[in-house]
């Protein structure tokens, strides 16, 4: 399991929690505006794991839970047998995931791995693409929710409303989720680093949060669990 970067505590990550996040590099997704673009070609230094290791060891007990978050956790290769240590230190675990691929959420749900998913959904079907990138796939989110409504999972989808998603493509991605136990609209924020040619696009007027409260009506038709 690789791991590049660690949040030592947060009261934010993890809904009612105190926990770590741990972030992994490498991401199947090319997302414009991505946060962590420096993870994402999973070029980031790796932290030591033997660091990581005395690291969650030592806060057992003292931290309640943790979210592995990235870049895409689920491309990594030792994840599930590092979920494993996480559970036999008595963490509650969260995962962030951009729900890329259902076939590991599926064999977590059946190892009992993770507490809670937050899933991302990013734009419209029609659009994922340019949101995301061409290995991007709204249909593998939809069916990585199927799998986790099917499930006695607990869950979220999150989407964040970029400044090029109105009430209509909001309204448009809340009809074609199934209704979900939790769906977050987050606000916008221009990333640090980006690629030249995203510049224009990164740099539009984020919505305000009278804004955000407009569009939660607007979807809460097809969404009545979504909250901003
Ligand atoms: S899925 Fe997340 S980590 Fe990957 S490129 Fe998109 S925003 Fe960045």
């Amino acid at each position: 399991m690789n791991i590049s970067g660690i949040v030592k505590s947060s009261l934010i990550d993890y809904p009612g929690l105190i926990c770590c996040v741990l972030f992994v590099p490498g991401c199947n997704y090319t997302c414009f505006y991505c946060h962590n673009r420096a993870l994402v070609d999973g070029s980031h230094l790796l932290l030591s794991p033997r660091y990581v290791m005395d690291f969650l060891k030592k806060r057992a007990g003292l931290l309640d839970g943790v979210v592995i978050s990235g870049g895409e956790p689920t491309l990594q290769s030792g994840l599930l047998p590092f979920l494993t240590i996480l559970r036999e230190l008595d963490y509650q675990i969260k995962l962030d995931t951009n729900g890329s691929n259902p076939n590991i959420i599926k064999e977590l749900i059946r190892q009992g791995l993770c507490n809670y998913f937050a899933v991302d959904y990013k734009a419209p079907s029609s659009r994922y693409t340019s949101v995301c990138g061409m290995d991007s796939n709204a249909e593998k989110v939809l069916e990585t929710l199927d799998i986790l409504l099917d499930s006695d999972s607990t869950f979220e989808v999150r989407t964040t409303v970029l400044p090029e998603l109105g009430a209509e493509e909001l309204m448009a991605m809340a009809k074609e989720l199934p209704v979900v136990p939790r769906y977050v609209l987050n606000r916008y924020r221009v990333p640090s680093t980006f690629l030249p040619e995203d510049e224009l696009r990164v740099r539009r007027k984020a919505h305000t949060a009278e804004d955000l409260q407009f569009f939660a009506a607007c979807v809460s038709a097809y969404q009545p669990n979504v909250v901003f």
